[in-house]
């Protein structure tokens, strides 16, 4: 990035590695670890040696990056010295001539099986091929219990390489921003590191929509000032207030990131004058020797809700029930002197540290009894998920192991009123599994709250649950349409291995029968309209299901390749507007294969594409190809999911592309609008489209219910601007309450 390290001398190279390294040991003696620096100071020699010579694509000594995972590893994870020897060495076997036996005879043999770990994994999560994705991805989480330092070593790296993401080409760009938006940033929310998750998010984020991201920080400089007066303003009754008790405490303001904001502003769909909440305060109590660190949160909570009304239903305990990735605090949101809500987020030392250095944290301050915390337990059933599991894509894999990352959490009450934890949507036969694969195998059904409900009851936060059994019930290989857990589905998977197999054969074969007929074979893309379709994730999910004949695939089959965009609402109204003797181009998709509107940035691949039609980008959209088989590309919005998981898993087929100017084509958008069932209001709605806009409709789904309306128009555009006017336009109109694009 930085053209100036083409001009440094040699001597001048060495200053600036030499310095990077006492930085390291600058951030090494901020720590409470015992100082092993001649340890370290070997391993950077040998590292520096090894690497020397070597540039990164930036022009700065190899030996850089190294230094600069080292540096994370020791300050923003707390890891100590064998993390630091390990995190200079991490790219030495896999560039260099040394071998693991080399470093175990150096170093010793825990560094040399980190390194090892490391370069085994190394290149990504991802190879090349499918099956060396799932390969690698096993590789990777296989290793957690054995050493969970080989995966935070290869969170810094690749936190270190997101930093300086910059000097990549374009595509390489992507693929690195969404395996880490797919992967890295749930784990490292999983294992508790909040800081760099947020940070690894954001990063992503920026790569993948620079203008988007751009915009969004713009404004958030714009109001930062008025925010800092604010957070001024609001905190100073509060300090008096804990001064005069006494405390010893400090407190920090968060401003929102770009990306988290875009994701309010998604999520609500709201634009970015009103996201409210962009600050959050945070008090950090440091609790004299013998203070109950909890108590005096509990005072500080009293102490800020007599000075500021609380929201009532945003007060959060997780003190009492930690989540299980360990955080633990108090929340509270306040209504400020301003009229805004502000969250403040009371904690401890102690628990500030583990809710940014998640894990390690955790170790430092256990108490080395032998109890299995909840982060173990997790480990142990995605291990056993994976080594459970027969699967062959890696997709899927990925897919089931994202549920278990992102699993919200609820808690349910034994007979005993022990609590247990388990993931949102779990059902009774999934907490029977829970409890022991045994009592799984044997449900009948449950009692939940002295009530008797199907083993498929869908458990709510609170239910007191009793696991009914009998000796004579066999696992029933339906079971797996209802059960939501990794660890029951996996077991299931295990148990009826050879059942699935053929279900899934058979379901497929009907899949290639069916789409015999219409003269179309079974390819990725093909596949991908019927899953978009049934709203499936995966293939074998649809192959079960329609072997199953619980997915009517003969009756749906023609209208998927027929017309994609074929409204879920029931059709009230169903209007064609337009030319009538056009109708018979209607129903085709649009392909603009021959005109040139996409613009392909990548030398090495020919001009052919399409529009994707899961996403159906318009000109103005941020997009990216994927290269197909026969050398098609496909063109997807960037935040398309479906690009996102190609992104993550076919990195090297990504390809660049753009929209060229000047183009006077018309693309296939829909939007979705709700409002006030009143009369004229869809005159008033087509006449602003096809009067004001001069758009031409193609058709109008409206259905009403109870006085409110709700419905779908899908209209020839020409680009973003012209949706984005059209939608501004329609809310203007009184009786319509929302209008979005819909993808
Ligand atoms: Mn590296």
């Amino acid at each position: 990035m930085d053209k100036t390290y083409a001009n440094l001398t040699e001597a001048e190279e060495e200053l600036m590695i030499q310095n990077e390294f006492h930085a390291l040991l600058a951030d090494y003696a901020n720590t409470t670890h015992i100082q092993k620096i001649a340890l370290i100071t070997r391993a950077f020699e040998f590292a520096n040696k090894a690497h020397k010579g070597t540039k990164r694509r930036s022009g700065e000594p190899y030996i850089m990056h190294p230094l600069a995972v080292a540096r994370i590893v020791v300050k923003e994870m707390g890891l100590g010295s064998t993390s630091i020897c390990s995190a200079l060495l991490h790219d030495v076997v896999e560039d260099t001539d040394y071998t693991c036996e080399d470093i175990a005879r150096e170093f010793n043999p825990k560094i040399a099986s980190i390194v090892e770990g490391l370069t085994k994994i190394s290149g990504g999560i991802f190879g090349e091929k499918a099956s060396e994705q799932a390969e690698n991805f096993r590789k990777l989480i296989l290793t957690i219990p054995e050493d969970v330092r080989v995966i935070l070593i290869k969170m810094a790296d690749r936190l270190h390489n997101m930093r300086t993401l910059g000097s990549m080409p374009p595509a390489k760009q992507l693929k690195i921003a969404g395996e880490t938006q797919y992967i890295y940033a749930p784990l490292a929310q999983r294992l508790g590191f909040f800081l760099i998750k947020t940070e690894l998010e954001n990063l992503s984020f920026k790569y993948e929509q620079p203008q988007l991201y751009e915009k969004i920080k713009d404004n958030i400089d714009r109001v930062t000032p008025n925010i800092e007066k604010e957070y001024e303003e609001f905190i100073k009754p509060i300090t008096e207030v804990l001064t005069s008790y006494g405390y010893k405490y400090r407190i920090t303001k968060r401003i929102k990131t770009p990306y988290s904001v875009f994701k309010k502003m998604q999520k609500k769909n709201i634009p970015f004058e009103e996201v409210y909440d962009l600050l959050a305060v945070r008090i950090i109590l440091s609790p004299k020797i013998g203070e109950n660190e909890k108590a005096n949160c509990w005072v500080t909570y009293s102490v800020i809700t007599s000075i500021y009304n609380a929201h009532p239903d945003r007060t959060r305990d997780f003190l009492n029930t930690p989540k299980t990735n360990g955080y633990e605090a108090l929340h509270v949101t306040v209504m400020a002197p301003s009229g805004k809500w502000i969250e403040v987020q009371i904690r401890s030392e102690r628990m500030n540290e583990i809710a940014e250095k998640g894990l390690a944290a955790h170790w430092r301050y256990k108490t080395g009894e032998e109890e299995q915390s909840d982060l173990d337990n997790w480990f142990n059933s995605v291990k056993e998920m994976l080594d459970n599991a027969d699967y062959n894509n890696a997709i899927e894999i990925m897919d089931t192991f994202k549920l278990n990352l992102y699993s919200n959490e609820i808690f349910v009450f034994t007979p005993k009123g022990d609590i247990i934890k388990m993931p949102a949507k779990a059902t009774a036969l999934d907490l029977a599994f829970q409890l022991h694969t045994e009592l799984g195998e044997h449900c009948i059904g449950a009692k939940v709250d002295h009530k008797l409900v199907p083993s498929s009851y869908v458990l709510k936060s609170g239910d007191q649950v009793e696991i009914l059994t009998s000796k004579s019930q066999k696992p029933q290989q339906e079971w797996i349409d209802f059960v939501t857990t990794a660890k029951a589905k996996a077991h299931l998977r295990f148990l009826f291995k050879k059942e699935f197999k053929n279900d899934y054969q058979k379901g497929q074969r009907i899949v290639e029968e069916e789409l015999a007929k219409l003269h179309l074979p079974l390819n990725s893309d093909n596949l991908q309209k019927i899953l978009n379709f049934y709203d499936i994730n995966t293939a074998n999910q649809l192959f079960y299901g329609i072997s199953k004949g619980r997915i009517p695939l003969t009756s749906g089959i023609k209208n998927i390749f027929k017309n994609t965009s074929e409204s879920k609402l029931i059709k009230i109204w169903k209007l064609t507007f337009g030319n009538n003797n056009k109708k018979k181009d209607e129903n085709k998709p649009i392909t603009v294969a021959d005109k040139n509107t996409i613009h392909l940035t990548d030398a090495n691949v020919g001009t052919a594409y399409k529009l994707a039609d899961c996403c159906q980008p318009i000109p103005g959209d941020p997009v990216l190809g994927f290269l197909d088989n026969d050398g098609t590309v496909i063109v997807h919005k960037i935040d398309c999911e479906v690009a996102l998981k190609l992104q993550s898993s076919f990195g090297n087929k990504i390809v660049s592309a753009d929209w060229a100017t000047q183009q006077v084509l018309s693309f296939l958008a829909s939007i979705e609008i709700s409002g006030i069932d009143k009369i004229g209001v869809l005159r008033e709605i087509v006449k602003i489209i096809t009067d004001d806009y001069s758009i031409n409709i193609k058709n109008v789904n409206i259905q009403t219910k109870d006085g409110i309306f709700k419905g779908e128009i899908s209209m020839y555009v020409h680009n973003t601007e012209d949706i984005n006017n059209l939608c501004m336009n329609l809310l203007k109109i009184k009786a319509v309450k929302t209008v979005n694009r819909i993808q």
